[in-house]
């Protein structure tokens, strides 16, 4: 159920999770148009004929590639979450980010089963977006008034992570169709201390970046007008910033090359944490089912080309 081409042990990584069947999907007949040869592979049934000349089957490699029946413990241990979570501990910073079309898995692989940049955890102020500001000072993006927490145990970061889903929600009548809008970013920093000689301690402060895309689907179609139509906009250009940051970043290791995180307030956020020398997670969530298939193939070319492996 979880195949690889090689460890996810570069800087960035790039991993499939292909979620199960739904009841509906099955109850209406729908099927699975993906199938898996092994070594981190995923193979989409081609679209037979028609006045459009039809597909070929496609195949697509990943670091890691998690089967339907693979768990949220699988992911964790093998998607490199592991070391990511490792080398935040030791000082860097990184970024998980969760990819593809609504209902495809991106809260269930970030969150869990069912059990977050307005500020989510300042709803007073939630109305009115953030502003993303350059600090000379600190050399970085940040955003301006962002409400911070201290958290000394694990359950103090639980409990602020489910007030800022709680609050995700407020005021929306769908939530899906809320998140399905808008990306939702946890920014755990993570500070460690270390006794070092002569009873001081070396402190280190490093970063995780956990972000919840919205869906990719509105890269392509929207049916909306107004403002709808303009944040489709805005997120049909920060994914596709996104990318085009990852795929630059990929590359730079063979030739100097710029890296545009100035063309979005998602790539602004997350620059440091992208340039530095932490790692960058994507998991790439799609649906199996044929009623899905053309999203799927966008979510798996999008995937591919954020890495070429
Ligand atoms: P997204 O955040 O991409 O819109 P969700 O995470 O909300 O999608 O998933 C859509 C539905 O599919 C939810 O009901 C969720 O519980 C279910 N689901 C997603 N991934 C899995 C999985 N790996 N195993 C079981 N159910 C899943
Ligand atoms: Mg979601």
């Amino acid at each position: 159920i979880i195949t690889s081409y090689s460890d996810a042990e570069d800087n960035i990584n790039v991993v499939v999770r292909v979620r199960p069947l739904s009841k509906k999907e099955i109850k209406s007949g729908d099927d699975s148009v993906v199938q898996f040869p092994g070594n981190g592979q995923v193979l989409v049934d081609g679209i037979p004929g028609g006045p459009s000349g039809g597909q070929k089957p496609k195949l697509f490699s990943y670091n890691v590639v998690f089967e339907p029946a693979a768990t949220q413990e699988d992911v964790l241990q093998f998607s490199g979450m592991k070391r990511l979570i490792e080398m935040a501990v030791e000082g860097f910073r990184c970024t998980c980010f969760c990819y593809g079309q609504t209902g495809s898995g991106k809260t269930h692989t970030l969150t869990g089963p069912p059990g977050l940049v307005i500020d989510l955890l300042n709803p007073g102020s939630a109305r009115k977006p953030l502003a993303v500001r350059w600090s000379k000072k600190a050399r970085g993006f940040f955003v301006e008034n962002l409400f911070t927490v201290d958290c000394e145990e694990f359950d103090d970061l639980m409990a602020v992570l489910e007030e800022g889903m709680r609050n995700r929600s407020v005021g929306r009548h769908n939530m899906n169709d809320y998140s399905s809008r808008s990306h939702t970013i946890l920014c755990v920093h993570i500070t460690s201390e270390e006794p070092a000689e002569g009873g001081v301690f070396i402190s280190r402060t490093g970063k995780i970046n956990f972000v919840d895309l919205a869906g990719s689907e509105m890269t392509k179609k929207t049916q909306s007008e107004g403002k709808t139509l303009e944040e489709a906009n805005n997120i049909n250009k920060s994914l596709m910033v996104l990318g085009y940051c990852i795929s630059s970043l990929s590359d730079s290791k063979k030739k100097p090359t710029h890296i545009p995180y100035r063309d979005s307030k998602l790539t602004k956020l997350l620059a440091d944490s992208l340039a530095g020398n932490g790692v960058t997670l994507m998991i790439a969530c799609i649906s199996p089912a044929r009623s899905n298939i053309s999203e799927t193939l966008n979510t798996l070319r999008y995937a591919a080309r954020a890495k070429k492996i």
